[in-house]
This record gives C-alpha cells, structure tokens and sequence, in this order.
C-alpha cells in the first residue's frame, strides 16, 4: 500500500499512520520529500481495508498494490489453468469449446433433441439446467434429479462433458454424481456458504459473475473456492446490470482480456444471458472469441418458442451450427482452435 500523507500533515499524524500500518502487519519504508510524506507499506497480508488507513487524519491518499487475492491471482501461476474434463476437453489451452443445451431440462425428449444438435454441431459439453433460480416463484422450477439423469444419459451417448448449476450446498452430492462441471449462477456469485463448499469438491465450478459484480468481487468468489483446495475454476462473463434496457444484460467483452491480465483461470463468455436476445447471440459469441474467451456457453432449443425459460434467448439448432462453423474460422484467426 502506498499512503501519501498531506502537504504539511504533522509529524504527530505521520507516527499515527506509521503505528496504525505496524498494528495491520506491515512493513513501512517512509520517504521524505520536500513538501511531501510517502509511506510505503509491505507485507503478506491481503484482508485489508484502504479506508481505514484513508480516513486517518493528514492522509491525502492511499493505493493499494497488491491484489486482495492472492490464489486467483495471476501470479500464483502466471503460466495459466487449464482446466481438464472428460474426452480430452480443456479450458484455458488452446481449444476454445462450447457449451450448448437448453436453459432448462424440460423433457426426455427436447433435451435428447437439442443434445444431438449441438453436439452435431460441434459443442463439446452439454449444458442444462436441472434446479432453477428463476426471479418467480411462480416460474419453471427444473426437474431436479429426473433432468440430471438425462444430461448424464445424453452427455454419455454422445461423448461429453455434463454441465449445470448447484443451488444449494444440499445439492453438491447429488449433482456430483451426475455432472462433470458444477455451475454456480450469477445470483449465488456471492453465496459464500455455497462457495466454501465446493472448495472441498473435487470438480471443476464454472462461476458466473453476479449481474452487479466487480471483476475484483468475481476474483474473490473464486478465491473462496480456491481457498478450500479446488483450483479447477472457470470463470464466466454472462453480462451485467446497465442503464442499458435494449438488452437483459451488458455482456461486458473487456472482463475477458481484464481477466487474462489478473488472473491466471480460464474465463468464458456466456452471450445468451449476456444478451437475452436470440440475434444477439452470434454477434457476442464471435467478439468474445475474437477477444480471447476460452469457451463458450449458449442456449440452444429445438423449440425456442414453446421453452419453459429463456425461450427469447435460446437459438434455434440451425443458427447454433452456423455460428459454430464462423467459430471455426474466428478461432484460428486468433491462435485458437474450436475444441
Ligand atoms: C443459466 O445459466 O441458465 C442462468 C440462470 O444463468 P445466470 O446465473 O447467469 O443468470
Ligand atoms: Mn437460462
């Protein structure tokens, strides 16, 4: 932490900052200028609050250095995470693999349908919801265990990997027998009950960004998880809340290289909930490849107009496999390849 002391502070308020950044665990390297004190603190600890030391009587500001996260931080392994599943899929290499399914399971027979499409297609994980955190309660809940049995089913048959989102610390068992990647969506970002918990899981969390987050508030959901062992973490941009109305979210692109620069997890662009219009989708999906993203996940139904949620969103399977054959020409142009 830097602290720049005012033009003219007393020595008195000097010491008293001096004392205060001691008690916080830190070494201080005072300089001395003409008009001006800088004081330099260093030291390994990473829960502190800036303002306590800002709010201090002859203080003019202060910055901080050093990241509050140190495990999701980039230089816990600047080589980067690749994050390996199931039929040699990975995350944060060179491949850059899609996520396809519908928002919601909702039968035997639409998920087997849109299943078949992306993975003809060419997604590699199956994604699909099974417990929903819908905003009514009135809405579409999810099948439960009958929706995770057949993402399991179908991720089998077709040879891949089996995403969707964990709730409640009560579902980790359950989904963990079924699923290959645990979701934690945009609205549990900071459940940190939840997140503690699947520190101890050994399977990948994909963790979505809250609709209200900062990239730093992002890197600390993930340091909560990474603090309890499980380093296999993929991080997803699926939008923000704007000022803007046209769309349901800001998909905010500059959170992919932002997070390339801070932190060494593999970060992929979600353009469906980052959009919540079907036309929109493609365009998102193409400049977060073009930006670096290192997967992809979109909704896809083979009946968009009769889903049980996020029906605007979902692309019809046709669309899906167009911009899957665009992905193949975008990727390579930027050293990538769709997986
Ligand atoms: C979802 O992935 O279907 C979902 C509910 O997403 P989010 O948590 O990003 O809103
Ligand atoms: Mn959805």
């Amino acid at each position: 932490m830097i602290v720049a002391m005012q033009e003219g502070a007393e020595p008195e308020q000097i010491q008293r900052v001096i004392d205060r950044l001691v008690t916080m665990g830190f070494e201080v390297h005072r300089s001395t200028g003409e008009r001006q004190t800088v004081l330099g603190a260093v030291g390994a600890r990473a829960d502190f609050d800036i303002r306590d030391v800002e709010v201090m009587p002859g203080v003019q500001e202060v910055h901080r250095i050093s990241a509050p996260y140190k495990l999701a931080g980039k230089s816990f392994r600047p080589e980067g995470t690749v994050v390996r599943l199931k039929h040699g899929i990975t995350l944060g290499a060179s491949q850059v693999p899609v996520a396809a399914g519908p928002c919601s399971v909702e039968s035997r027979d639409q998920l087997m349908r849109a299943a078949e499409a992306v993975s003809r297609a060419g997604a590699k994980l199956l994604r699909g919801g099974a417990f929903k955190p819908r905003s009514s309660p009135y809405s579409f809940q999810g099948l439960g265990e009958e929706a995770l049995k057949l993402l399991r089913e179908a991720g089998d048959k077709l040879g891949m990997a089996v995403v969707s989102e964990v709730m409640a610390i009560s579902q980790i068992p359950l989904m963990s027998a079924y699923v290959d990647v645990l979701q934690v969506g945009a609205r549990n970002m900071q459940n940190f009950d939840l997140l503690r918990e699947l520190g101890k899981v050994r399977k990948p969390v994909l963790l979505k960004r809250g609709i209200a987050a900062t990239l730093e508030e992002l890197l600390l959901s993930a340091e909560y998880i990474m603090a309890g062992g499980n380093y296999e973490v993929i991080l997803c941009e699926r939008g923000i809340r704007t000022f803007e109305t046209y769309t349901r979210n800001t998909l905010d692109i500059s959170a992919i290289p932002i997070i390339h620069k801070l932190s060494h997890l593999p970060i992929v662009a979600d353009p469906s909930h980052g959009t919540g219009r079907r036309d929109k989708v493609a365009p998102m999906a193409r400049a977060a490849v073009a930006a670096g993203a290192d997967g992809l996940l979109i909704e896809v139904h083979p009946d968009p107009d009769h889903a049980l949620s996020d029906g605007a969103q979902s692309l019809y399977p046709e669309q899906f496999a167009k911009l899957m054959d665009e992905m193949r020409l975008i990727a390579p142009a930027v050293g990538r390849s769709v997986a």
